[in-house]
């Protein structure tokens, strides 16, 4: 109880949210922005041939979208204050190609841990699961077996 936490952008100490459950880093939604910009900028530096392809993909994108008259339509039919968001494009930094081997290292290892695991254990973590999801849903779970 009363976890406080130092925002690493501004250094404030403040009370950190329960929900964030120790994984929180910054005080406002300022600082959140703040701290995404940071760090796209630090995975920008990182990869910059994979930043300047997925660039270019964006722009070439923008490019067809502004040819078919997407954003001319836009403004006149939408508010102004969207129209503008949505000609600008995202609202963050697009995520790196780079990702994509990432996601793939991660299923391998999700897939390595399920093969290692008794199939007792397996079953306990599968149920656990539906449960869980269960619990989320509307429909009450529907238990296999004895
Ligand atoms: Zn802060």
């Amino acid at each position: 109880m009363g976890v406080k936490i130092r925002c690493t952008e501004c250094g404030k100490t403040v009370p950190a949210a329960p929900s964030a459950k120790g994984a929180q880093k910054v005080c406002s939604k300022a600082c959140r922005k703040r701290r995404n910009r940071k760090l796209a900028r630090k995975r920008r530096r990182a990869q910059p041939k994979e930043y300047r392809q997925d660039e270019v993909l964006r722009k070439r994108a923008q490019r067809q979208r502004e040819r078919e008259g997407e954003s001319r339509r836009r403004a006149l039919t939408a508010d102004p204050e969207s129209a503008s968001r949505q000609t600008i494009g995202v609202c963050h930094a697009p995520g790196s190609a780079n990702n994509l081997a990432e996601v793939l290292d991660k299923i391998d290892k999700i897939v390595d841990e399920t093969f290692a695991m008794s199939r007792a254990r397996l079953r306990r973590e599968l149920e656990a699961m539906v449960l869980k999801s269960a619990s989320q849903s509307t429909t009450p779970p529907v238990r296999a077996g004895p």
